[in-house]
């Protein structure tokens, strides 16, 4: 386990509303939180609590605002409360929350996102992107009839039981090898090797082939920092997996309409076409939305129609459907265009910082997203992102904080920028830099 830093803090954290809500959480939830990295513990302090978001700030119970760099980990692309996207979720909840039934808004999500990424030529909605991942990996199985599942070392796919296993994110954080509760016989169906080692997939088709279900990557690793994919590497996956009979999965939940229109396939290009592809953050403006989806024929297998069991009691949500539809539609050039600009602000004006202070540094990119780590480059491992130096990222943290900057508490993880960050914010972050910097350089 990561240390934890709470007790070696150098300032109290002025946070008296926060700290009440966590003790009366903790009573109730472990560890006070319903998703383990927003406790805090890689970085220390108490985890502040928001009450509101708007544009690009959130307030805390505190009455603090913060310039929100994490974005819900992802989904808030246009900013907090957006006002399109309000409208839609009043329009439609106005009618009812829910209905268990087939609704228009699914189909019009569909549409929209079969639309962008050629290579779904259908897809299945569930409500979060584990649910998308664990129903991917359950098609690609039932398609080949085969039960081994190809995975990198720090890409996280969500909490799937297979696929806890040198996962990324809070798993980083914590620095769990795996997690207890997945049972040995689980585990040892997923093959995990390193990320970016085409010769080390190469291996593992030619000892077990004939075995290998899939390979699930993420399009462009995000849960470790971020890591993409070197040039030539998604399309070796692409002709190893077709060459063995086996599914490529590839994973957008975060990546998808981030990194662009058409998420990061959409960077890379026409010839890594993969089998199937999941979604979820951006694609549920918020709410609880994600999908799996890809070629007609392997989506052909799932029931009703086929013998691969999938369901949801709130699949398709409406509500949740119509956020996410009217999110992807103001996901235009424009909107992209200034999501390039924001984060190139940003990261320049934070590598700038680090240089001036002295601190080893690297920031690396996938589309918008960026992610600093605290070492010299390349990282193009998991091993090589978790060679950086967390204390320095903590001290880092903790003074963007105190100077109104929220960042993702752990240094594994993606900033994250959104169409609201107007000169105002950047201002607040730009500014917050130089102090971060020199508090990362006092060990
Ligand atoms: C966030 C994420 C998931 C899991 O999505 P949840 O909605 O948190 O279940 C899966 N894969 C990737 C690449 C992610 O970033």
């Amino acid at each position: 386990m990561t240390r934890d830093l709470t007790a070696t803090l150098p300032h109290a954290p002025d946070a008296p509303a926060s700290a009440a809500l966590l003790d009366r959480a903790r009573a109730v939830t472990p560890g006070g939180v319903n998703s383990p990295v927003r406790a805090f513990r890689a970085v220390g302090g108490t985890p502040r609590f928001m009450t509101s978001g708007s544009g690009a700030w959130l307030t805390d119970a505190d009455g603090h605002d913060y310039v929100d760099l994490v974005c819900s980990w992802g989904p808030m692309i246009l900013g907090h409360a957006h006002p399109v996207v309000l409208e839609a979720v009043r329009r439609t909840i106005e009618n009812g929350f829910s209905f268990g039934t087939p609704s228009e808004n699914e189909v019009a999500l569909a549409e929209e996102i079969v639309a962008r990424v050629p290579p779904v030529e259908q897809l299945r909605l569930v409500s979060s992107g584990t649910e998308a991942t664990m129903s991917a990996i359950r098609l690609a199985r039932g398609y080949t009839g085969r039960s081994l599942v190809v995975k990198f070392a720090g890409h996280y796919h969500g909490h799937v039981d297979s696929l806890l296993v040198s996962a990324g994110s809070g798993v980083a954080t914590l620095a769990l090898p795996d997690s207890a509760g997945v049972p040995a016989e689980m585990a040892a169906e997923t093959l995990v090797v390193p990320y970016n080692d085409v010769a080390a997939v190469e291996a593992v088709f030619a000892a077990r082939g004939d075995q290998i279900a899939c390979v699930i990557t993420e399009a462009a690793a995000g849960n470790m920092g971020v890591v993409p994919p070197e040039p030539g590497f998604t399309q070796a996956l692409r002709r190893i997996t077709e060459q063995h009979g086996a599914l490529l999965v590839s994973d957008e939940v975060m990546t998808g309409f981030r990194c662009s229109a058409a998420g990061w396939w959409g960077l890379e290009g026409v010839d890594v076409a993969p089998d199937l592809m999941t979604f979820g953050k951006v694609m549920g403006g918020g709410f609880p939305a994600a999908a799996f989806g890809g070629r007609r024929d392997v989506m052909a297998l799932l029931a009703p129609d086929g013998p691969v069991y999938q369901a949801g009691t709130l699949s398709g949500n409406p509500v949740a459907t119509a956020a996410g539809l009217a999110t992807l539609q103001a996901c235009d050039e424009a909107l992209y265009d200034r999501l390039g600009t924001v984060s190139h602000t940003i990261a320049e004006a934070a590598s700038q910082a680090l240089t001036a202070a002295g601190v080893p540094h690297r920031v690396q990119w996938a589309g918008s997203m960026f992610s600093v780590f605290f070492r010299e480059g390349p990282v193009r491992t998991y091993d090589d992102a978790r060679a950086q130096d967390t204390a320095a990222f903590g001290r880092f943290f903790h003074a963007m904080l105190d100077a109104g900057v929220y960042l993702p508490p752990s240094a594994f993880e993606s900033w994250f920028v959104s169409g609201a960050h107007d000169e105002r914010a950047l201002e607040r972050v730009v500014s917050a830099l130089p102090a971060a910097a020199a508090a990362a350089a006092t060990a």
